[in-house]
């Protein structure tokens, strides 16, 4: 039978200096693949002149490094916004988004395979859950999307005239959200290590503020976010201020109820001293109306909060349509008015089906 190679991207840093020495080599070689591998973008053990030849011989019958092909691929016709579909080694296919908004590279990462959590008029929750992604598997997204920059940076034409400054280090990614395919509070712990891994300092080194991790609201997941000491942010997608309303958009909150979601928020906030985002998907005469506006900025009064507003992509299977620009202002108003800052999100690369699992669907 062969055993499958396990894959670079599951390992701490720790983890890897326990194997290297546990094949008898030492740890400064850990430290050097390391960094082969996180800053120097290297996808080869044979392209790693200072490991030793016994070492690389090991690596190469053991251990993985390398990525989930693309399947597929589609750029949006503005330019910003890239999306690849990832093939895993069962099949599964996962979908991740670079991102270039305000001069800021955004990769926009999966979870899971599919979604548990069935929101209506989401392409993911329509598809159903498939699996857990592997916290190697997390990692390899932000891997592939530094690849894309790091090759970008090598194709782009050169100046002519002589350098008088070293060449820039190629555009570095330093925000990830966790708004991909998938509930990352339904997979706590995978999710967790691969943001300890993308987190390290002598590795990707991503801020932990430049991490923003959205969730359904998964109470105890909230909760033990809170009781940790890992400070990223943190973004509930709320979409009504009714516990009606908002069932009737997310299943979910049948299990964990807006009441007791809200509490769970204030712990948070109260817990780590740090704001919460809520997510509010717009979907004309649905959840965009005044009253709505108003509920909202009542549920949300006193609390350290920001609302992002983000009209609908429309899906297959969900005849919702997008709220116009003009009622979003006016909903963002409202919210105003209760001291509650508030953003609209474009609804950029629309034409590249950029919604949260829509390019898998449409495969
Ligand atoms: N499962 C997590 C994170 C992934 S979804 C969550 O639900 O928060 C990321 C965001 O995209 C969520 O706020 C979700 O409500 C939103 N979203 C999903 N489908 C959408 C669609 N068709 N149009 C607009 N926003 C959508
Ligand atoms: Fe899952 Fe988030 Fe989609 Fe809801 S919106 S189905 S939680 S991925």
């Amino acid at each position: 039978m062969v055993v499958p190679l396990r894959s670079f991207h599951d390992f701490t840093r720790d983890e890897l200096s326990a194997l290297v020495a546990s094949w008898n080599f030492s740890p400064v070689h850990a430290a050097r693949l390391w960094s082969y591998v996180y800053n120097d973008g290297v996808r080869r053990w044979a392209d790693m002149p200072e490991v030793p030849a016994r070492l690389c011989g090991r690596l190469e019958a053991e251990i993985s490094l390398a990525l989930p092909p693309v399947t597929a691929e589609a750029h949006s016709t503005d330019g910003f916004t890239r999306k690849y579909l990832l093939a895993l080694g069962d099949g599964r296919r996962i979908e991740t988004v670079l991102m270039r908004f305000t001069g800021r590279v955004t990769a926009c990462i999966s979870s899971q395979a599919g979604c548990a959590m069935g929101c209506v008029f989401c392409a993911t929750g329509q598809m159903g859950f498939a699996r857990h992604l592997t916290p190697g598997e997390i990692v390899a997204q932000v891997m592939h999307i530094d690849g894309v920059l790091r090759k970008s940076d090598r194709d782009a034409p050169q100046a002519k005239s002589v350098r008088t400054s070293p060449p820039a280090r190629h555009e570095r990614l330093r925000n990830i959200v966790l708004m991909g395919m998938g509930e990352p509070l339904h997979n706590y712990e995978a999710v967790m290590r691969a943001v300890d891994i993308l987190r390290d300092q002598n590795g990707p080194a991503i801020g932990a503020k430049h991490i923003t991790l959205s969730t359904v609201g998964v109470i105890p997941g909230i909760v033990r976010l809170a009781d940790e000491a890992r400070p990223i942010q943190l973004a509930v997608s709320l979409h009504a201020a009714t516990q009606a309303e908002r069932a009737a958009l997310v299943p979910v909150a049948q299990r964990w109820p807006l009441d007791a979601l809200m509490d769970a928020c204030r712990y948070y906030v109260g817990k780590q001293q740090r704001r919460i985002f809520f997510e509010w998907t717009l979907i004309a005469g649905r959840n965009d109306t005044t009253e709505q506006a108003h509920a909202v900025g009542r549920l949300l009064r006193g609390l350290q909060a920001q609302v992002n507003l983000i009209p609908l992509n429309p899906t297959r299977n969900y005849d919702g349509a997008p709220t116009d620009h003009g009622t979003a202002r006016r909903f963002q108003e409202i919210l105003t008015g209760y001291g509650l800052p508030s953003t609209v999100r474009q609804r950029r690369g629309i034409d590249i089906a950029a919604g949260c699992g829509q390019l898998a669907t449409a495969r």
